[in-house]
């Protein structure tokens, strides 16, 4: 078997995963960089023969392994790309998104090759997706051979799937972003502990080592109480959240917390995509029960817009509780508008719910001290921060030791790391070097094919 990792830049950055077994020869997920911007930001698909891809499978509709699936689609114009049924739901609906944030940034940033590709190119691929039931074998036939290709639920976001592929005998095992823990409105992984030949594994937490009183239930209480208490001194809470996923499970949590009396209830804003992806949990929970989320709650809980009429310094006319995009308050989104209203007001607090970038004001906000000056670079407005900064561990992706686990149960000859820093694959290199002495760790450069 011979894979490349054509993920040019390292890191997280845009997920593709070459592999060729047998006669066959697939991609695994086609995603966008989201730390660089235009052609630097695809994988480098190059290093791949146009048409020679059989069959592209997606993970799921985080951008950084979606936003370049027109790119790898078109060049296989041929290439079926299998998925789950959620995530054919919002696949294309991710991707308008994303084409209308690159038609801005040609003109902002002037990268004229935005946008990568056009709402036609969405509509010609969409016809190529095969939506599959989590733990539903497809048998994928070419000349006389034979693939058997299984999807697995790996909890994470709605849709998200792991990858099980068998030729010959020999069993091939992507984790993908994989979640294990329930969520309020997502079950985690589902996958198998049989043994295989090859596992491909996301090392995204090799760095973060959890302290055990910082348990997933433990913060999630943390976070509820950290609303009463600020509700209860008359302030308002701003959670800045990722629009797929994580707003429809804040929303939830919030609604069953007023239920139980947990929080006082009060008034909730939300908008952006992540009120628009509300219809598609609703409609996906329906159809497939791949999620668990009734739009109804919305109207229990009486969520209002968030008002357009913000003014920075100058807390919002209303008091309540806000869920909006983006969750690392990048510049231009509602959450970074509203944090430079409400920062320099002590009563309030900015409860993040996951991973900000150090680079972004998200990022930027966590690193700084009560009372030191904030800068909300394009609005020219500068404030102290006197809002309370609160950090909850609440990640869509699982704990190292878990994924140290199951590699150890699944007793691989061969693991291949991606989708984590550089310390962090280290980390899971050093662990499987001790724990599993006769397995092949690879780290793969970039770009270089490996046989294994
Ligand atoms: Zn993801
Ligand atoms: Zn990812």
């Amino acid at each position: 078997m011979n894979i490349i990792d054509l993920n040019r830049n390292g890191g997280i950055g845009c997920n593709s995963m070459f592999i060729e077994i047998g006669p066959f020869r697939l991609l695994i997920d086609s995603g966008l960089d989201p730390k660089t911007a235009g052609l630097e930001a695809t994988p480098e698909f190059s290093k791949v023969p146009e048409s020679s891809i059989d069959f592209i499978i997606l993970t799921h509709c985080h951008l950084d392994h979606l936003g370049s699936l027109p790119l790898a689609a078109l060049r296989n114009p041929l290439a079926p790309i299998f998925m789950s049924k959620a995530s054919a739901f919002l696949a294309n609906r991710m991707m308008r998104n994303s084409i209308n944030v690159m038609k801005r940034q040609r003109e902002e940033l002037g990268i004229h090759e935005y946008p990568l590709y056009t709402h036609k190119d969405l509509q010609e691929i969409e016809s190529r997706y095969l939506a599959v039931d989590f733990g539903q074998t497809k048998t994928i036939r070419k000349g006389e051979d034979t693939l058997k290709l299984t999807l697995h639920r790996a909890g994470h976001v709605a849709g998200a799937v792991s990858v099980d592929i068998e030729f010959n005998h020999r069993k091939i095992f992507a984790t993908g972003d994989i979640l294990f823990t329930n969520l309020q409105t997502l079950k985690g992984a589902d996958v198998p502990q049989d043994k295989v030949d090859t596992m491909i594994i996301e090392t995204t937490r090799g760095l973060t080592k959890r302290s055990p009183e910082k348990n997933r239930a433990a913060e999630k209480e943390r976070f509820i109480s950290s609303i009463k208490h600020t509700l209860e001194k008359e302030g308002s809470c701003l959670i800045p959240v990722f629009a797929l996923g994580r707003t429809q499970e804040v929303l939830s949590i919030i609604h069953k917390s007023f239920t139980q009396g947990k929080i006082p209830k009060c008034p909730v804003f939300c908008s952006g995509m992540g009120l628009d992806l509300v219809s598609f949990f609703d409609r996906i929970s329906k159809k497939t029960g791949q999620v668990q989320f009734n739009k109804h709650i919305l109207k229990e809980m009486g969520v209002k817009p968030t008002p357009r009429n913000l003014t920075p310094g100058k807390n919002p006319s209303s008091k309540g509780i806000y869920i909006v995009s983006s969750g690392m308050l990048v510049e231009h989104t509602p959450s970074y508008k509203l944090a430079a209203s409400m920062l320099g007001h002590p009563t309030n607090t900015i409860l993040f719910v996951g991973y900000c970038d150090p680079e972004t004001p998200g990022g930027e906000l966590l690193e700084a001290n009560q009372g030191d000056d904030f800068l909300f670079k394009v609005l020219e407005f500068s404030t102290k921060i006197k809002a309370k900064i609160e950090k909850f561990d609440m990640s869509g992706h699982a704990d190292r030791e878990e994924i140290l686990a199951l590699t150890i149960q699944k007793d691989p000859r061969v693991v291949v790391l991606t989708h984590g820093d550089q310390g962090a694959r280290d980390w899971f290199k050093e662990q499987l070097n001790e724990r599993l002495p006769n397995t092949e760790v690879l780290d793969p450069v970039p770009l270089s094919e490996y046989t294994v």
